[in-house]
């Protein structure tokens, strides 16, 4: 490797670790970045000389987010060194040969998760944070108070504790904040990781709470009031006092069996509930840990070792087209059933054309797919071409026919026909789901008898059917039609929040929909909106939170008849159309503010209109009757006034948690 090439991959690599550690939204796959970091350390052995301060070897993790307090670490919270062969595993335990005659080794996963630093005093857990580089990272303090499993209070009120572990999203719940993500069409996270690392540093804890995150802790980083000699028996305290432990850590002498354990996690890694990328084999006496030392990175008295995530060779069968909610048109693989990790898999997504396009796919194809973050499956690349043309996603919708047309923007193609039974058939379980309308037992089965039988057409439909239509059905009791029809009826005064979700608005989601409902209060406000009552260029968002591409999908809607007809329709059979209005004048009466910077997620013309429509006032400059200088990112002579004058500063977090205001994601 020549210079210039290596230092292109020391630039390459720290900007994937940018984007892995500090946005949580990484590019590539482990294992490629594992095997880019191989060939960095094989040049730097060979060239000691090139090595500098900014490589990726000699940092760990990446910048700090600039959201949080920081917080110095009192233990460094180092990285591992990563092994990739058996080989390599002997040669670490040859290393540590020469400082004893028999060390004893506890073998551990290693979970993929993130890395946090939790702190007690007298018993009591009074802070905590994250890795960040190592020497200084983050105060996450309040999104941790929302994981169950870390103990708020010990069992033994010892002086001072510090210990580290690693927070994880479970695979379970994962799963399952995906499927939502998926009916709601939102984009779903990557794998569990990102999503737990992505819910770790969240302004709104109330958003981490709900990514049900979970943790294990794996040691002590610093102990007063209690003397330890091995690593084994410090997680038996930590067990003690209240902690969640690394699912298990048994101790060997006999380095095979530590090989043997090793290779018994990862045959069994498919059945746990949390997603792994190793097993950590450490020196399990402390006082030999001491001995054997650390380098500027890691610790020499430990070695992880990395499994290469499963790959399987599989044939390619044929191509399905799906046909979502806002009617995209959405190919999916369907190859000859291979197992991985754990599972039986024969289906992955193609995403769209230009995905298919890129990797040259055809049907006949044998392909190499693997399950991505261990959950879904994706296919990662053609290993043998079978001759036949790429795929091209038909030009008409499947189920309709009708022509689709693809958007100049996006990589999706579209069935725009709004009376395509997919869907309308789509629109009605969506309109149904549990964060919508909520109607018990409308599944998309019922939904596909419903509409193939012309019983309904929309989902105002719904509110003219009786249990007698249903009957004749096979399989439907009177009971069940009973129950289904009281699920319908119910379902009318769930308010405008959920029925504007429910609707399907593109790019009206959840959370927007709510900001919405609770600013206008009634429908007919709502349908009276244009854009510029929403969106202004000068003056941003009217609705903190409800931007131009919101305002736009909301405003297209309501010109649209059928969309009118719908809620005309909606409202005659005395579906509620009001929500209760967001309450204004309060949190921030009497209060005056001054507002400096760049906020992380607002215009300044929206934090001025969040104080406004709380009862507060903005004012330009700092004074004596200010209250609070709401400080963003490059604060200037502004912020050094307050500090001077003894004004309380607060960002944008504390904005959000005094007005109760919810963030996005
Ligand atoms: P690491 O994740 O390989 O190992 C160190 C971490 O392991 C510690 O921070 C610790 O929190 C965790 N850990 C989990 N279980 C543990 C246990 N039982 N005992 C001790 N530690 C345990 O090292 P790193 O420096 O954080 O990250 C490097 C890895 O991150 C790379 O190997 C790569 O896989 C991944 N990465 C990927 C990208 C990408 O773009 N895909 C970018 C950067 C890093």
């Amino acid at each position: 490797m020549q210079q210039n090439e290596y230092r292109q991959l020391v630039e390459r690599l720290n900007h994937y670790s940018k984007l892995y550690y500090t946005l949580d939204a990484p590019e590539v796959s482990d294992f490629e970045y594992d095997g880019l970091m191989q060939q960095l350390k094989a040049a730097e052995a060979e060239h000691p000389d090139w090595v500098t301060p900014d490589s990726t070897t000699q940092r760990v993790g990446d910048a700090i987010y600039t959201t949080f307090e920081k917080v110095e670490h009192r233990v460094q919270m180092g990285s591992l060194q990563d092994v990739f062969s058996e080989e390599e595993l002997w040669a670490f335990h040859e290393r540590c040969l020469a400082f004893a005659p028999e060390p004893a080794y506890t073998v551990e996963p290693k979970i993929d998760g993130l890395s946090v630093s939790l702190e007690y005093r007298d018993g009591l857990f009074v802070r905590g944070s994250t890795r960040g580089n190592g020497l200084v990272g983050e105060d996450v303090t309040l999104n941790l108070l929302t994981i169950a499993d870390i103990p708020k209070k010990l069992a033994r009120p010892l002086p001072y504790l510090e210990v580290r572990g690693e927070v994880y999203m479970p695979r379970s719940v994962f799963q399952e904040l995906v499927t939502r993500q998926l009916e709601n069409d939102e984009e779903p996270f990557k794998n569990p990781r990102n999503a737990a690392a992505g819910g770790l540093r969240q302004k709104d804890p109330k958003v981490t709470a709900g990514r049900k995150l979970s943790i294990f802790v794996f040691n002590v980083q610093q102990i007063e009031g209690e003397a330890l000699a091995t690593h084994a028996g410090s997680l038996d305290l930590l067990k003690e006092l209240g902690f969640k432990t690394i699912p298990s850590y048994p101790v060997f002498t006999d380095f095979q069996q530590v090989v043997e354990e090793i290779r018994r996690i990862d045959a069994d890694r498919g059945q746990n509930d949390f997603d792994i990328d190793g097993a950590v084999v450490k020196i399990n006496d402390l006082s030999l840990r001491e001995q054997i030392g650390a380098t500027v990175k890691f610790p020499r008295w430990a070695v992880a070792f990395k499994y290469p995530p499963e790959e399987k060779e599989t044939v390619l069968r044929e191509i399905e087209i799906q046909v979502g909610r806002t009617g995209a048109l959405t190919p999916t693989a369907v190859f000859d059933s291979v197992t991985l990790a754990g599972t039986s898999v024969s289906r992955a997504t193609l995403h769209n054309q230009d995905f298919i396009t890129e990797k040259g796919i055809a049907v006949g194809d044998t392909l190499l797919v693997r399950k991505a973050g261990e959950i879904i499956p994706e296919v990662l690349k053609v290993v043998r071409h079978s001759g036949n043309p790429v795929y091209q996603i038909p030009e008409n919708c499947p189920v309709c026919g009708s022509r689709a047309v693809r958007d100049p923007d996006e990589a999706v193609v579209r069935c725009i026909n709004p009376a395509c039974p997919a869907t309308r058939k789509r629109a009605i379980v969506h309109f149904a789901s549990r964060n919508a309308m909520d109607i018990e037992g409308l599944g998309p089965a019922m939904v596909d008898l419903l509409v193939d039988n012309g019983l309904i057409e929309d989902c105002a439909g719904l509110y003219q059917l009786t249990a007698e239509q249903l009957l004749p059905f096979e399989g439907v009791q009177q009971k069940s039609a009973d129950n289904l029809i009281a699920a319908i009826r119910a379902s009318k005064g769930r308010g405008l929040a959920r029925l504007l979700f429910g609707l399907g608005i593109r790019n009206v989601g959840e959370k927007a929909a709510q900001l919405i409902a609770r600013h206008f209060g009634n429908i007919d406000a709502l349908l009276a909106v244009t854009v510029d009552g929403l969106w202004t260029k000068k003056g941003g968002s009217v609705i903190p939170g409800v931007g131009q591409v919101i305002a736009e999908s909301l405003v297209e809607s309501f010109t649209q008849p059928e969309f009118r007809a719908q809620i005309e329709k909606l409202r005659a059979s005395g579906v509620k159309l009001t929500e209760e209005q967001a309450e204004t004048g309060d949190a921030l009466a009497g209060k005056t503010f001054v507002i400096t910077g760049t906020l992380p997620s607002m215009s300044r013309k929206e934090a001025q209109a969040l104080i406004e429509q709380n009862g507060g006032k903005v004012t330009a400059s700092v004074s004596k009757k200010t209250s609070y200088l709401l400080a963003g990112e490059d604060a200037g002579s502004k912020l050094a006034k307050a500090q001077a004058r003894g004004v309380p500063v607060i960002g944008e977090a504390e904005l959000m948690q005094m007005t109760g205001t919810e963030t996005g994601r």
